[in-house]
């Protein structure tokens, strides 16, 4: 007669004999109830409002189950599928948090070890950030030579530039006692743009030990956390799920840019009309050959939806330029020695560079939408 531990037995409806030497997990399942008090102690040092579990069952036991199924015949109750339920059922109860599958934690129950042990997940959180320093890059940008140990090539620092990765991840990291982070963001601007119309983002933040933070102190540290000024804002700031890091990296919105432009020669209202005639045309352009190498080489139509001259000095112009998501502006200023057709610098025959870029709104507003509809 084949015998059943307690646990094995209630997972096939208790229609076997009792007994330690369990056909199926040789009594080790029975450490179960063990197991869940080890589990909701961990849980209770954890700042979690949710949990998801999972469980890891030695593949012998898989193999032995069968045997009973076919004692049972065509009554076939999976082990594992009744652990889960009965082990989150106990949770919930001995916790008082919900079980999401998305939840804030996952609890491993390891049969073959017979240990417990939490893995905590991912936070995310949304905002919008402002680069109103040039000189920064976006992401982290490691030195190639040194690969991060610090030479000569990158003063010892170990990277190439300052980011606003880091600017907005470390306050980030401390605040939420976290290992790592990623920032995910709606395209980027050049190291010597600026942007002054908030960029939307979604920071991943992996292994945090606490998750309920204040976001509007850790957005005061970002502003003011260095002594040179403000370089980087972040505003909007607010949890998000995982589905969001696909939607901001995604969407493609237009912009809106001033720039400085230095010509080759003084201008006059008679070119400031030629210039202004860009507006509504769609430019054919080829990927620029500063981005070239991490870029596929291709030919782009994008369309400029409005010009407009704010300023004109002698060789100088103050330009306000919207144009649809992924126009390359510092090409539709130069022409990219003829990459992009057409440009400022072909309507006026001489050469044209942009000197100051400044993103001054992104057509974001979908992504309030989504937020406030609770997706
Ligand atoms: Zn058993
Ligand atoms: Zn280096």
């Amino acid at each position: 007669m084949m015998e059943l531990c307690n646990v094995c037995d209630a997972g096939n409806g208790n229609a076997f004999q009792k007994g330690s030497g369990c056909h199926i997990c040789a009594g080790k399942a029975e450490g179960t109830a063990k197991m869940i008090d080890e589990a909701a102690a961990l849980m209770s040092k954890e700042d979690i409002s949710s949990f998801s579990i999972s469980t890891m069952i030695p593949k012998d036991w898989l193999k032995n189950e069968e045997d009973v199924w076919d004692i049972r015949m065509g009554e076939a109750r999976s082990i594992k599928d009744w652990l889960n339920k009965s082990i989150s059922a106990s949770l919930e109860k001995k916790t008082g948090l919900p079980y999401r599958n998305d939840g804030d934690c996952r609890v491993v129950f390891d049969y073959e070890s017979g240990k417990v042990n939490i893995e905590r997940n991912e936070i995310f959180i949304f905002g919008r950030y402002m680069k109103l320093a040039s000189g920064l890059s976006q992401s982290r940008w490691r030195c190639a030579r040194c690969d991060g140990k610090g030479c000569p090539h990158c003063k010892e620092k170990g990277k190439m530039y300052e980011s606003v990765e880091e600017r907005i991840g470390e306050p980030f990291k401390k605040a939420l006692i976290a290992d790592e982070y990623t920032m995910h963001a709606s395209g980027r601007e050049d190291v010597d743009a600026t942007n002054t119309a908030g960029r939307a983002f979604v920071f991943e933040i992996k292994n945090p030990k606490k998750r309920k933070i204040d976001l509007g102190a850790v957005a005061n540290e970002i502003a003011g956390g260095v002594g040179k000024g403000k370089e980087v804002e972040v505003v909007d700031l607010a949890y998000v799920s995982r589905t969001f890091v696909e939607l901001v990296t995604e969407s493609h919105f237009d912009k809106e840019y001033e720039a400085d432009v230095e010509f080759g020669r003084e201008i006059d209202e008679k070119d400031g009309e030629k210039m202004r005639s860009i507006a509504g045309k769609t430019l054919l352009q080829q990927t620029p050959t500063r981005v070239a190498h991490r870029r596929a080489d291709l030919v782009r139509s994008r369309k400029v939806k409005e010009f407009e001259i704010i300023g004109m000095e002698g060789k100088t112009a103050r330009l306000r330029i919207k144009a649809e998501a992924g126009t390359y502006i510092k090409e539709l200023i130069s022409g990219d020695q003829g990459r992009t057709k057409p440009s400022i610098a072909e309507i006026l025959g001489t050469s044209a560079v942009c000197k100051k870029l400044v993103v001054t709104e992104i057509d974001d507003g979908f992504l309030d939408f989504v937020m406030r509809t609770g997706r």
